[in-house]
């Protein structure tokens, strides 16, 4: 059986510090079968073969804990609009854009822009020439978008978030989305899923989570992602409501997934003022944000799901977002039981505003939370976005990562990608140096929460990434080498 011995390694001491101590690994035919001091490896070199790895540092494969390939696919190949500070810049580089079916940018963010305006709709349409144009704010909840997509999507005109002059959110956007996704043909869509596992590779990330959905992407979507002979695994949750166990059951069959759960929207963003308050926004009087499933459905998405055994969740971010949660998690108690509802480990995405009382009965519920601290890095602190919309008191308690974890609430972290790009040592960082300390992670936890709480252990299967710095020299997965950086 062919054995290799990986010495000159070393164990991460957290990011931003050294590594500390060395160590060594022994693969026997794609297994773990010895992992120890650098000490001990000479009397194990006999008929291995030896690869010194120079100071590498060795972690288990990343796990992004949500993303969404497709979309992140499409803008390496489309139009980056991070970069732009004024509406023409945006104008500019749609004009410049080369033709295609459908045209699809991302990364706008008008409130960094001067002046914080939105181009009208007939700019866009003149720099689109007839072209149908998608462009997706940073937050993905709402974007601008041509007349010639407007219609390839009759149903956006006039539905819930329709505006006839600036962004689409809400219905008017996932009509929109569904629209531009159809207008791509198989291999353009599985070009880009490739393209973007690709990319999740060469960054040491060895599984991804797609949140899929009937809003957010599509069925075909996710059995082309699925089916994708790819290295990097991808596990699929499908944000759809249910509401029986049989539905439930029928709908996992059906597209292959393995929850009911990740964008399953009960509210949107705070960058678009969608995301569901309890007290309004700052910044604008009166607004609450949106719900976009009544609590009902809440309550009977969890109930079937929980009854089926088949992880449930929502994407939820305000606090009065997770206040519908909270009541739908407590009637399918009332209805199965806390053991059966802590044993289908539901999920919930973002989840950014939580109080104590919050944080305490999801623990108790063997509730997840699957966070993304490139997040707080874009928005948070005193001077940042979460601090315009809200005012800085419920700013500064956002995205409460330590409580979540010190009350015992299993972190998942990942990157939303394309909100924010897939760079799992930035987020490790992030989740370190949260902008509110008391927040913050501790280096270990960090690392744990996004490996999938991975630990190279003997005896599992050989999955492993090696390091030098942010740079993933190499990533094993399960024995086989999805990543190797020559040089
Ligand atoms: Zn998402």
């Amino acid at each position: 059986m062919p054995r290799t011995l990986l010495t000159g390694l070393r164990a991460p001491g957290g990011p931003g510090t050294p590594a500390t101590g060395t160590t060594a690994l022994e693969i026997t035919d794609g297994t773990i079968t010895w992992l120890g001091p650098a000490a001990d490896v000479a009397g194990r070199a006999g008929g291995a073969s030896v690869e010194d790895h120079d100071g590498a540092v060795v972690t288990p494969p990343f796990v992004d804990a949500h993303v969404h390939a497709t979309a992140s696919g499409l803008l390496l190949q489309g139009l980056d609009l991070t970069a732009c500070r004024t509406p023409g810049e945006l104008l500019d580089a749609v004009a410049a854009a080369p033709r295609a079916a459908v045209l699809w940018g991302h990364g706008w963010e008008e409130n960094r822009w001067s002046p914080a305006r939105h181009p009208s709709r007939a700019e866009l349409d003149r720099a689109a020439r007839g072209r149908a144009v998608y462009l997706s704010r940073i937050d993905v909840h709402s974007a601008l978008v041509s007349t010639a997509l407007l219609d390839r999507a009759p149903a956006a005109v006039g539905a819930a978030g329709w505006s006839p002059d600036g962004p689409l959110s809400a219905d008017a956007h996932h009509h929109v989305r569904r629209a531009a996704l159809a207008a791509l043909d198989g291999d353009r869509r599985r070009g880009a899923q490739r393209a973007f596992l690709d990319l999740a590779a060469s960054r040491g990330v060895g599984t991804v989570h797609e949140c899929a959905g009937p809003d957010v992407s599509g069925q075909d979507d996710l059995a082309d992602l699925l089916a994708a002979e790819h290295g990097v695994a991808v596990v699929g949750y499908w944000g759809e409501a249910v509401r029986t166990p049989q539905e439930a059951t029928d709908l996992l069959r059906r597209t292959g997934a393995h929850g009911l759960a990740g964008d399953l929207f009960v509210d949107g963003s705070i960058g678009s003022r969608t995301a569901l308050l309890r007290e309004p926004y700052a910044d604008e009087d009166g607004c609450l944000g949106n719900r976009y499933l009544d609590p009902e459905a809440v309550a009977a998405h969890l109930v079937a799901c929980t009854r089926a055994g088949i992880r449930a969740g929502f994407h939820v971010i305000g606090d009065a977002g997770a206040d519908v949660v909270l009541a739908g998690l407590e009637q399918a108690v009332a209805e199965t039981s806390a053991r059966a509802v802590r044993a289908a480990r539901h999920r919930l995405e973002h989840l950014e505003m939580v109080d104590a009382a919050q944080i305490a009965r999801l623990a108790a519920l063997g509730v997840a939370a699957s966070v993304q601290p490139a997040f707080d890095a874009a928005w948070g602190g005193p001077a940042g976005m979460y601090a315009t919309r809200l005012g800085p008191a419920r700013a500064a308690v956002m995205n409460p990562f330590a409580q979540l974890s010190a009350a015992g609430v299993v972190l998942e972290l990942g990157s939303d990608s394309p909100v924010t790009p897939v760079d799992p040592w930035a987020a490790v960082r992030a989740a370190v140096g949260h902008t509110n300390p008391a927040s913050a992670l501790d280096p270990d936890t960090a690392l744990a929460a996004h490996t999938g709480g991975g630990r190279l252990r003997v005896g599992s299967p050989a999955s492993y990434a090696l390091w030098d710095g942010d740079t993933c020299l190499r990533l094993v997965r399960a024995g086989r080498t999805v990543h190797e950086l020559r040089r």
